[in-house]
């Protein structure tokens, strides 16, 4: 089983390749990068300027249908959202997640770039939503990163590690149940 990392429209090739050893390290599994695949025209909301982020979700799935348990983490620029929120950092279901890189850089918040705290988001947002395939909900405790967050102060104050709780439900590798978003 495997993790594969799959660039949705395009992404600055290193900013693929440095969430590879985070993510070995977070779930002790190799981690594969695929070939990029488009972003889907018809997820693009005009008046939104923004993705629906399920449809993009749907779109990865049945692009690459998932083989042998293997999870993949779909990565974009575009900013997602989700019905009912104004946003969202990035979704999962079973075997597939998403996340946007939009809202983790800086500039985004009109501050100038921090390549370190930029690392830091993506690999805690990626851990997060590939802890949902693994069938883990929302944690409580703050610091264990598949605490929700819905803003990027809550995504800084969150590590990229798993509460001991959580931990050995990734570890046992065990089919996702639930879904999230967020
Ligand atoms: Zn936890
Ligand atoms: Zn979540």
């Amino acid at each position: 089983m495997n993790l594969i990392l799959v660039p949705i429209g395009k992404v600055d090739p290193e900013e693929i390749r440095m969430l590879k050893d985070p993510l070995e390290a977070a779930f002790s599994r190799d981690v594969a990068i695929g070939e990029e695949i488009p972003l889907p025209a018809a997820a693009r909301n005009a008046a939104r300027n923004q993705y629906d982020a399920e449809m993009v979700l749907e779109f990865l799935s049945l692009s690459l249908e998932p083989a042998g348990g293997n999870r993949i983490l779909g990565i974009t620029n575009a900013d997602l959202y989700f019905p009912g929120m104004n946003f969202v950092f990035g979704i999962a279901d079973r075997r597939c997640a998403l996340i946007s890189l939009h809202r983790l850089r800086q500039s985004f918040y009109r501050l100038p770039e921090d390549a370190a705290l930029f690392l830091h988001r993506a690999v805690v947002e990626a851990v997060h939503e590939l802890g949902h395939t693994f069938g883990l909900a929302h944690c409580e405790d703050p610091r264990c990163v598949m605490r929700f967050s819905n803003t990027i102060a809550e995504t800084d104050r969150k590590g990229p590690g798993f509460c001991s709780a959580c931990r050995p439900r990734v570890c046992s590798g065990a089919a996702g149940r639930q879904w999230r978003a967020g």
